[in-house]
């Protein structure tokens, strides 16, 4: 078969690798508009049931990607100076360039052909040279908008803004830092993913965002301001900037996954919000799942069909749970009566998926502390 991808993201890596993998006949060649050593983001995570779907898909570029890891198993809330822990989380962190370079080189082992610096605009032409087009071209799709009368796409521009930071602070686990400023309120949600290195990212509802004038500012400024509201949890540290920028949430979904012989795959697809931490992990699981539909058939029109049908519910259901919690996140404001840990309980239950129950299972020492505070 000959499959071309737009996209050298984890989607279209990982793709590519399992394809390959399952018959080196395959003719594939990935085409990605930046450079191998170009990226955005700090660290990704990962839950240990993806690990076990990762290892089970292709264990070698696992063994690579677990050697490289932070692993943890607390969730932290920080709330008015004061710290819970809930543990019972099992959760790891990797740098998104160690990961894409992995992939990479994972890939070009097996005879994926990559061109790096190649940005796609005719879609079309590259459509009609191949058995099968793969567009993992992220969240601003170009082939989606492409075909946007095929694929329908559902694209809803949330109102919070958000920023990626890095910084040498170390966070063991996954941190959730909320700070109150004449401004309003901002949230941050930050963990270690080298052993030097954590993600910070922060978040603001709009009114926050305007009344602290980052509208006025620059990025040195931004910076500074937003290292300042965290200057407690920061320490001392700074926060580093990789082209750090505000933007808003952009909710993705298709009506249409495929036509003819294009799908879209990852963020291209759907998107969660970061504060489930599984871009990554659904661009991935997506590929295992297409490419476990081609294993059932080889023709396109099939695979593809197979693919959507037993992938769709999955993401739906993901998607769901990572609205509730997109929505709290909008309204943190709203909870910040709420003493430490109470807001912890509140936290943690709030994508509808861990209940009371789980909680008591997994992390009783929280509950108990829960209980004993609520008298
Ligand atoms: C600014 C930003 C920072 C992020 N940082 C993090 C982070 O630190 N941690 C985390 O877990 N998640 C992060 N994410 C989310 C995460 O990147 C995605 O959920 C995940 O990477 C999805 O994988 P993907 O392969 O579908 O898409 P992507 O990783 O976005 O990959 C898409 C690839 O397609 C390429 N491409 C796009 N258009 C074309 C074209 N026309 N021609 C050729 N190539 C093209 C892009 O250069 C890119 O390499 C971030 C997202 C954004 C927008």
């Amino acid at each position: 078969m000959k499959i071309n991808i737009i996209g050298g993201g984890p989607a279209g890596l990982y793709f590519a690798i399992l394809m390959k993998k399952a018959d080196a006949a395959h003719q594939i060649k990935i085409y990605e508009r930046n450079g191998p050593d170009d990226t955005f983001g700090w660290g990704v995570v990962f839950s240990g049931k993806t690990l076990a779907n990762l290892r089970a898909a292709d264990d070698v570029s696992h063994a690579e990607i677990t050697k490289q890891f932070e692993a943890w198993d607390n969730v932290d809330v920080v709330h008015r100076d004061a710290k819970i822990s809930i543990h019972g989380n099992s959760f790891s962190g990797i740098a998104r360039l160690q990961l894409l370079k992995i992939l990479q080189r994972r890939a070009e082992q097996l005879g994926v052909e990559i061109d790096f610096r190649s940005e796609i605009q005719d879609v079309e032409s590259l459509r009609n040279d191949c058995d099968l087009l793969l567009a993992a071209d992220g969240v601003n799709s170009t082939v989606r908008s492409r075909y946007a009368e095929q694929f329908d796409p559902e694209l809803d521009v949330r109102a919070n803004r958000y920023i990626w930071y890095g910084t040498h602070q170390l966070f063991h686990g996954l941190t959730l830092t909320f700070r109150e400023n004449s401004a309003g309120v901002f949230a941050a949600h930050s963990y270690k993913f080298n052993p030097t290195t954590s993600t910070f990212i922060v978040e603001c509802d709009p009114e926050t965002w305007s009344k602290a004038g980052f509208d006025e500012m620059g990025s040195e400024e931004t910076l500074d301001y937003v290292g300042e509201v965290f200057a407690q949890d920061l320490d001392g540290h700074k926060l580093l900037s990789n082209n750090s920028k505000w933007i808003n949430f952009l909710l993705v979904k298709n009506r249409r996954w495929f036509f003819e012989n294009v799908v879209l795959l990852g963020d291209a697809l759907h998107t969660a919000h970061f504060s489930i931490g599984s871009g990554t992990k659904l661009a991935m699981e997506d590929a295992i799942a297409l490419a476990e539909s081609f294993q059932r058939s080889t023709n396109v029109s099939e695979a593809l069909t197979h693919f959507e049908k037993t992938r769709r519910p999955v993401i739906e259901d993901y998607q769901a749970a990572a609205f509730e919690s997109m929505r709290w996140f909008e309204n943190a404001g709203q909870y910040m009566n709420l003493s430490p840990i109470e807001l912890a309980y509140v936290l943690m239950t709030r994508s509808g998926r861990v209940s009371y129950e789980d909680l008591q299972r997994r992390a009783p020492a929280f509950i108990v502390e829960y209980e004993s505070n609520r008298g």
